[in-house]
C-alpha cells in the first residue's frame, strides 16, 4: 500500500499553534486507499504546544530554505531554525515512509501549498509555499493542500 504524508492537525492531532486540531471530513477521500502518516514539522522541530503564531517575513518557504526570508512570531521571537529543523524532519519521515505524495494544512507557514499568511498578522494571504511544502516540493514528493479546510 502507497504511503502519504499528511499534517498531523488534519488528523486529529491538538497540535496546533492554539492547542487545537484541525480534523476535516475532506480528509478521507483525499488519502483514498492509501497510509496516512501524520506528521507535525512545528513539533518535530522542538516547538511546544500551544505557541505563539507565527508568519513567514520576506517571503515564502522557498526564500527560508534560500536564507533571505525568516519565520517570526506575532511578539517578534526569531524561530526560522525550529521550522526549518522540522522541515528537514517531515522531510526524512516521508523518505522513510516512502510518500511520493503529501496532502498539508492549507495556509500554513509550514504545511501552506500555494498560500500563506503575508508576515503581517492580520489574515493576509500571499502567494507561496510554507516551508515544509516547499521542502518537500524540492525533493520531488507532491504537495496538495487538504480540502475543506
Ligand atoms: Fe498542523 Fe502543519 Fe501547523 Fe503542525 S505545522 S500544526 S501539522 S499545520
Amino acid at each position: 500500500m502507497d504511503s502519504i504524508l499528511v499534517s498531523a492537525c488534519l488528523r486529529g492531532v491538538p497540535c496546533r499553534y492554539d492547542g487545537r486540531d484541525k480534523a476535516v471530513p475532506e480528509l478521507a477521500e483525499a488519502i483514498g486507499d492509501r497510509r496516512a502518516l501524520p506528521f507535525c514539522p512545528e513539533v518535530a522541530g522542538g516547538l511546544a504546544t500551544p505557541r505563539r503564531p507565527a508568519e513567514i517575513v520576506g517571503g515564502d518557504g522557498h526564500d527560508v530554505l534560500d536564507g533571505t526570508a525568516r519565520v517570526v512570531t506575532d511578539t517578534g521571537e526569531d524561530v526560522t531554525a525550529e521550522f526549518v529543523e522540522g522541515a528537514r524532519r517531515a522531510l526524512a519521515a516521508a523518505q522513510r515512509g516512502g510518500c511520493t505524495e503529501a496532502v498539508l494544512m492549507p495556509r500554513s507557514p509550514s504545511c501552506g501549498r500555494g498560500e500563506i499568511h503575508d508576515g503581517t498578522f492580520d489574515g493576509t494571504l500571499r502567494p507561496g509555499d510554507g516551508i515544509t511544502a516547499a521542502l518537500l516540493e524540492r525533493h520531488g514528493i507532491t504537495v496538495t493542500a487538504a480540502p475543506g479546510v
